[in-house]
């Protein structure tokens, strides 16, 4: 039997490792994907393929699709899901575990091992009420961000593709099912601390926690007192700087809970995500978040909640409580400073000094007040630096406010050693992304996507995977949302 299928797997002609899978059945259940009838590319990374050292011809045949929909085993993968716990919208939710999403293995690539994943690629034992697929829409949304987080330089889990079947998968209608090739140095959540935590399993979690600290966090064993405080404390950092970034570029999660965490402070599992069109800090993308608990603004203080949670998971391993403590109080100094970091270089002003943080929340206040456009503002005031600041001004109601604002940014520019309006234009035209993932885009590309054309999809990841060059014939992907956009409701439902 064993023969039969050695026989029958597909060689990639990669090195696979199976670190995960080496853990011990604690971790994980050993099992195949389920196939799925007639899967064709929807789309595929060019960078991706290159770092997994996938040959791209091959990668975009009829071979290639279903092997990246889970179609045929893979000589050297040893595939499986993975269990893990987790808190959902600040409640304990119980087990929960890899439900759709089936590790291959890892790959060892030109940069160093990449797990792969296949969401959407059939039922596991964890797949509790679900059918563990994953319809077309979200997976594409899913191809496309991670691809676009990538491109705009945000710690992220990245997509090799998305492939689409004619399966019918029941939603609130039928739509279709899809498969996503997701990709991570790990996809280790927050969640598998507190599943092996939460359910007496030390030992285990001990296992895990060297794991992780061997493979990704090999400073923790040299730093001075406990290593999984050390780890702890350096989850955080990730985090903050993680989050801080999403902040700056007006990124939302939509689904902040423990089991979509990384431990690696990587932004994963992509579902009902939005970048802000107009700013409003309490905006609320999932449609399900009706206490708007992940909300843009709620994200920093979220993340803390979820650290927190990971320091409760770690505490067994600990000697006494308040190591994890002071483990976590750095995040709330750091937090706020990378942001203001980040703030500073979208404002053009390179060292963060007094009087900054005032200047950035006098000006959020005003974009709120005026609903402007996240997106376009930060790339008008980008070229406003070596010209006219009309277009600028011309997002305002409130001119007069927005002057006064501006008349102390240009101080606060002039006041710079060395100050120079070209340098400083070109550096923020590099920070204020001209294209990003709008609901409408994705939405645009979805449509023509279900109809078998591909071609838009394309067209706006090219476009993502670029997002600060000024490219002609892309204009329409770096202006104002339509009406339309705002009536978009993204549920949790993918
Ligand atoms: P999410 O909110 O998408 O992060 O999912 C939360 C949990 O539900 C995870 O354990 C997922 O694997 C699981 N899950 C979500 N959708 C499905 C599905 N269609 N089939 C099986 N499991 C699912
Ligand atoms: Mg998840």
């Amino acid at each position: 039997m064993n023969t039969t299928l050695e026989e029958q797997a597909i060689d990639l002609g990669l090195t696979w490792h199976n670190r995960f899978a080496d853990l011990g059945e604690a971790f994980h259940t050993l099992l195949r994907p389920t196939p799925l009838p007639s899967p064709r590319w929807v789309g595929t990374s060019e960078s991706v393929a290159r770092l997994l050292g996938l040959d791209l011809q091959w990668l975009e045949s009829d071979l290639g699709a279903a092997t990246f929909t889970g179609n045929l085993p893979i000589a050297g993968a040893q595939p499986l899901a993975s269990v893990y716990s987790g808190h959902q919208f600040g409640h304990w939710a119980g087990q929960l575990g890899d439900g759709r999403a089936i590790l291959l293995g890892e790959v060892d690539g030109p940069t160093g091992l990449l797990e792969v994943q296949l969401k959407g690629a059939g039922l596991t034992p964890y797949s509790r009420m679900g059918d563990g697929r994953a319809v077309l829409r979200s997976s594409i949304r899913e191809f496309l961000c991670s691809e676009a987080m990538h491109a705009l330089g945000i710690p992220t889990s990245r997509a090799l593709g998305v492939t689409g079947s004619p399966a019918p998968v029941r939603r609130e209608e039928i739509e279709t099912a899809a498969v996503v090739t997701r990709v991570a140095p790990s996809f280790i959540r927050f969640g598998h601390f507190e599943h092996f935590s939460h359910s007496g399993q030390h030992a285990q979690l001990r296992t895990l926690a060297d794991f992780v600290i061997d493979h990704f966090y090999p400073d923790c064993r040299a730093a001075p007192g406990n290593a999984y405080a050390a780890l702890l404390a350096a989850v955080s950092e990730r985090t903050a700087e993680m989050v801080a970034q999403w902040q700056a570029v007006g990124f939302c999660h939509g689904v902040m809970n423990t089991d979509n965490m990384s431990i690696l402070g990587l932004t994963i599992d992509y579902g009902p995500f939005q970048f802000l069109d107009a700013f409003n800090p309490g905006h609320i993308c999932n449609h399900s978040d009706t206490g708007g608990r992940y909300a843009y603004n709620r994200q920093p203080n979220i993340a803390y909640w979820n650290l927190f949670a990971l320091g409760q998971a770690l505490l067994p391993l600990m000697d006494d409580q308040q190591q994890a403590l002071d483990a976590l109080e750095p995040y709330k100094a750091h937090m706020p400073a990378a942001l203001q970091r980040r703030m500073n270089a979208k404002l053009g002003l390179t060292r963060v000094q007094d009087g900054d943080a005032e200047l950035t929340e006098s000006l959020m206040k005003l974009m709120a007040a005026d609903a402007v456009d996240f997106t376009i503002f930060w790339r008008r005031l980008s070229h406003a630096v070596t010209g006219n600041l009309e277009p600028v001004r011309d997002m305002f109601l409130q001119r007069d406010a927005f002057d006064t604002w501006a008349t102390r940014w240009r101080e606060r520019l002039q006041v710079l050693p060395g100050f120079d309006a070209g340098a400083t234009s070109v550096q923020m035209l590099q920070t204020n992304p001209r294209v990003v993932l709008r609901n409408h885009l994705g939405e645009i590309a979805i449509r023509q996507a279900r109809q078998g054309n591909f071609s838009e999809l394309a067209r706006l990841q090219n476009a993502l995977e670029h997002p600060f060059e000024e490219v002609a014939g892309q204009e329409d992907l770096a202006a104002f949302p339509p009406d339309w956009a705002s009536q978009i409701e993204i549920s949790c439902s993918s």
